[in-house]
């Protein structure tokens, strides 16, 4: 198979990216083998082989295992670097990267050393990959509130810097409710505020995402197009919803990208974007997902270059820097028409 010249992509905003996510085999092992840390896997092969998912839960499980060869700074930094490079290559120009402090904090893993690893190369970022990023706080739904705001004042006490928090993990049986503290925190420190919702979970928990967290982007929120009226309110309002097809069919949230509800939410007038979630897991970085969803939906040029806009248009960047990306944007779909 040959690489497309990077002109055959658009250019694009990554707005639904967990850093844990981007993990790939090899790396995972080179890490294990310099921590010491075993994994229970003879070889790269035979854990990319493993990833094979009924559900998000047994997606989370395998996940949540590989995390343990994440021990030190140089680990964190050496893992961003790694998405970054690859996301160059995919026409990735703008990042919200999002990351689990708590999956890192329950095993010893100090903050700084997770903040300090990930934040340091998205200094360098624009410079080193021609990437401007933004990092996203996500916290775990299945743990404790408490605990959730206890890692937010500890964030915020060393200024990390962080643009915004999200609320990501098992969705089902885990309400948002109990994290409107968290968010009241988030958004008196003015930070942003997005929220994993209506991915296994019905349209119901896309509303107390909005009513309850002040959530101002809802990621996956494929159940949205089960309620006309959520859809006619996030229409109105311009709510931009970061959209994973292909984790989607790999976590059996939809049977097939053909039965993706991506069609009727463009066609009902939302901002949507597609993204890739947790790449090698699900086989796929932003730029397959682009190819798997233009061949699955027959998707034409301008189709691709209004998601591409979207990507910036939901991004927690600037009017300005926005504006200069769409110009980016404009510019891919004329050279092509
Ligand atoms: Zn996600």
């Amino acid at each position: 198979m040959t690489t497309p010249a990077p002109s055959s992509r658009p250019p694009r905003a990554e707005l639904h990216l967990h850093i844990e996510g981007t993990l790939e085999p090899d790396l995972a092992f080179e890490l294990a083998a310099r921590n010491g840390v075993g994994l229970p896997y003879p070889d790269p092969a035979s854990l990319r082989a493993a990833y094979e998912f009924e559900d998000l839960q047994s997606f989370l499980d395998l996940y949540s295992a590989n995390m343990a060869v994440l021990r030190t700074e140089a680990d964190f930094a050496d893992l961003t670097r790694a998405y970054l490079t690859r996301a160059a290559r995919a026409g990735v120009r703008h990042a919200e990267i999002s990351f689990d402090p708590q999956a890192h904090l329950v095993r010893g893993v100090p903050l700084e050393a997770v903040v300090g690893g990930i934040a340091g190369v998205l200094e360098r970022s624009e410079a080193d990959h021609g990437i401007s990023t933004l990092l996203i706080a996500a916290f775990h739904r299945d743990r404790d509130p408490a605990d959730a705001l206890d890692v937010l004042e500890r964030l915020l006490a060393m200024r990390a810097p962080i643009a915004g928090v999200g609320l990501d993990n098992a969705e089902v049986g885990n309400p948002a409710a109990p994290f409107a503290d968290v968010y009241a925190r988030a958004e008196a420190a003015g930070l942003r505020r997005t929220a994993h919702a209506g991915e296994e979970g019905p349209a119901a928990n896309i509303r107390d995402a909005l009513d309850l967290l002040h959530a101002e982007r809802i990621d996956h929120g494929i159940a949205v197009v089960q309620d006309p009226d959520l859809v006619a309110r996030v229409v109105a309002q311009q709510i931009p919803f970061t959209l994973c097809p292909v984790s989607n069919v790999r976590l059996r949230a939809v049977p097939a990208l053909a039965e993706h509800p991506l069609p009727a939410m463009i066609e009902a007038g939302m901002l949507v974007s597609i993204n890739s979630d947790d790449p090698p897991y699900f086989g796929a970085y932003v730029d397959d997902v682009d190819d798997a969803v233009t061949a699955a939906l027959g998707l034409t040029r301008d189709q691709r270059a209004a998601l591409a806009a979207a990507s910036f248009r939901g991004s927690f960047l600037p009017p300005e820097r926005v504006a200069g990306y769409l110009a980016d944007v404009e510019a891919w779909r004329a050279a092509g028409a």
